[in-house]
């Protein structure tokens, strides 16, 4: 536990030395109203603060999901199933081009047996 008292030369609330004196250089005889207090610890403020803001922010985005209209969550769910869709489209129309293209190479030339060496 630190101590902390009044500096009457500071004119505020001050921690004070092992000594009973103002850290600023005044002596012990300007500080009065001691008491026991805990450390500020900025870090564990800061930490707090940052877990706080996480926390509030992770709310906020599941409250705003619970919020959202129906209507959003399934235009989300059908975003997702045209992707799906799309994908597939895709697939079938690379094998249709493939395919084809397989198709163009077995086609049998018929021009050889068409031709007349003579
Ligand atoms: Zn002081």
């Amino acid at each position: 536990m630190a101590k902390a008292g009044w500096c009457d030369a500071c004119g505020a609330n001050v921690w004070i030395t092992d000594e009973g004196a103002c850290p600023n250089g005044h002596e012990a005889s300007h500080v009065s109203g001691v008491y026991e207090t805990s450390e500020p610890d900025p870090l564990k403020d800061a930490a707090n603060s940052l877990g706080d803001a996480a926390d509030t922010a992770a709310a906020a985005v599941s409250q705003a999901w619970d919020d959202a209209a129906p209507g959003a969550k399934d235009a989300a769910a059908a975003a997702s199933d045209a992707a799906e869709d799309a994908l597939d489209a895709a697939a079938s129309l690379g094998r249709k081009l493939f395919g084809s293209a397989d198709a163009s190479t077995t086609t049998p030339d018929t021009t050889e047996d068409g031709t007349d060496d003579g």
